[in-house]
């Protein structure tokens, strides 16, 4: 807005006309009287609201003695800190929210709904600006006058999960001193002629994990599974014999202990334990995996009666540290009942091996090796687990000791078609291409991947032997059509595909 002379107006006027004229006397009146009053309230307010805010820094310090309502500690604590104070924000609601419990009721401080007392003439200072600012929110500003009893309901509950989590306490003190060496994971020393018991590792893994939990997790830590199912599911079904073997055991020190080992099925455990073990989860005692530990020599007298029981052999201690100086328990030898079942376990393995080679689509590369001998690191990968290579790409590429490429194939390619491939891409006929899976020669072309063990992510090299002279695969391809050496079935997703259809119809 601008003041202009009456001269310069009548200008602008005539020019562009409009209006209308205002002069002084023109000013609204309410709007300046409306100004004018929220100038004054938030001075009004701010200085309000200083003088409660010194109150409520009183009141956070305990220096307030007329406390006489609720509201929540922490509410108050950020409230007092709130910068902008001219008049109520929406940060103001809900003074005792956090103090109510769902049943409309004060909630007990032991679940961490910390509270003060405030001075009532600052409680109605909040509550006026909590209703304010949310007025549809009762709940946050409910009236807690300073003789509020705190929620019966919610009193009980605290007091049962309380009672539930000092049960759950003692149980597993008691069970950490019945079981005292398993619950700290050391190695009990076993005797000769004494009977153990054999317990699945896993399930003793998660027993001392759950049993050393405290703390705050102490209810939300995982039982271990009930015993007598987990025992059962180490036996096989048809024979009710185990599916697993037991472990080795060495002389350390003098004594006789378990080959520490993380990938053991089992671990030895004392009759006792074993028994204590059953009547705290649940296990069947007479279903317990019997371990029986025998010096060779008994174990050799026991051989010829006895055809159902069955003897595992330590082989010789290997470290300085295990060589053992006793010679009564030279190769201890552990009896257990009931029997290994090698049927069901060799049936798994072979499940397990086929399920492996049965694939469809996967990768596995081919590296080119010029010279007599392939590199080490070809060697240890082709040899090692099989890992697919997450950056293997399609085309070939070069490295230190040659070329290498990924070939796409199934547990059912043939080797004869996986030749083919890397004739095609690799650029080595046929005759000339010394295959290899680790140091092992391969070369049966009727035979398929699987039943050669090649699984995905095998790394293959081949030797070019250069006895037979380069010719076009396409040669190759006309060669069969016409004399048919080779029954074509399974070519699908190679580029042979076209020309050899024609064949199989
Ligand atoms: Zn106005
Ligand atoms: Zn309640
Ligand atoms: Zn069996």
């Amino acid at each position: 807005m601008k003041r202009l002379s009456a001269k310069a107006w009548g200008i602008l006027f005539s020019k562009y006309d409009g209006g209308p004229a205002l002069t002084n006397s023109d000013c609204c009146m309410a709007c300046l009287i409306d100004g004018a009053k929220s100038v004054v309230f938030a001075d009004s307010y701010r200085d309000q609201r200083t003088l409660m805010r010194d109150l409520a820094n009183d009141v956070i310090a305990g220096k307030c003695l007329d406390g006489a309502y609720f509201v929540s500690k922490t509410w108050l604590q950020q409230w007092v800190r709130r910068k902008n104070i001219d008049a109520p924000s929406e940060a103001d609601a809900g003074p005792t929210a956090s103090i109510v419990c769902r049943h409309g009721q004060l909630r007990p401080e032991q679940t961490g709904a910390k509270r003060l007392l405030v001075p009532e003439k600052l409680w109605h200072f909040l509550y006026e600006d909590a209703v304010a600012v949310k007025s549809d929110d009762p709940l946050g500003c409910t009236t807690f006058p300073s003789d509020s009893a705190q929620c019966s309901e919610c009193s009980d509950e605290l007091s049962e999960v309380a009672c539930f989590e000092d049960s759950i306490r003692e149980m597993k003190l008691k069970q950490r001193q019945n079981h005292e060496k398993l619950a700290t994971g050391k190695s009990i020393s076993l005797s000769l002629n004494c009977t153990y018991y054999l317990m699945p590792s896993s399930w003793l893994t998660k027993w001392r994990n759950y049993i050393n939990s405290s703390g705050k997790n102490i209810s939300t830590s995982v039982e271990p599974e009930v015993l007598d199912p987990v025992i059962d599911a180490l036996k096989c079904e048809w024979h009710s014999r185990l599916l697993e073997r037991p472990p080795d055991l060495v002389n350390k020190r003098g004594g006789l202990v378990q080959k520490s080992s993380t990938t053991d099925a089992f671990t030895i455990i004392t009759e006792n334990d074993w028994n204590s073990f059953c009547e705290e989860w649940g296990g069947n005692k007479e279903k317990g995996i019997m371990a029986t530990i025998e010096s060779s020599d008994v174990a050799e007298n026991n051989l010829g009666g006895s055809q159902e029981d069955v003897f595992i052999s330590k082989d010789n201690p290997s470290s300085q540290d295990e060589v053992n100086n006793d010679p009564e328990i030279r190769q201890p030898l552990i009896r257990i009942s009931p029997e290994i079942c090698e049927d069901c376990i060799g049936e798994r393995k072979s499940r397990e091996l086929a399920k492996k080679l049965n694939y469809f689509n996967e990768d596995i590369s081919v590296s080119l090796v010029r010279g007599k001998e392939a590199p080490r690191s070809i060697l240890e990968a082709s040899s090692a687990t099989p890992e697919t290579d997450r950056r293997a790409s399609k085309r070939s590429r070069k490295t230190s000791y040659g070329t290498s490429v990924n070939l796409k194939v199934s547990g059912s390619t043939s080797l004869y078609q996986l030749k083919m491939m890397i004739w095609e891409s690799l650029g080595v006929v046929k005759e000339n291409q010394i295959l290899h899976k680790g140091s092992m020669i391969i070369d049966q072309e009727s035979a398929t991947l699987a039943d050669l063990n090649i699984f995905p992510g095998d790394k293959l090299w081949v030797q070019d032997s250069e006895i037979h002279e380069h010719r076009d695969i396409a040669d190759e391809i006309t060669d069969q059509k016409a004399s048919s050496k080779h029954p074509e079935k399974g070519f699908q997703g190679t580029l042979l595909t076209t020309t050899t259809s024609s064949q199989v119809a």
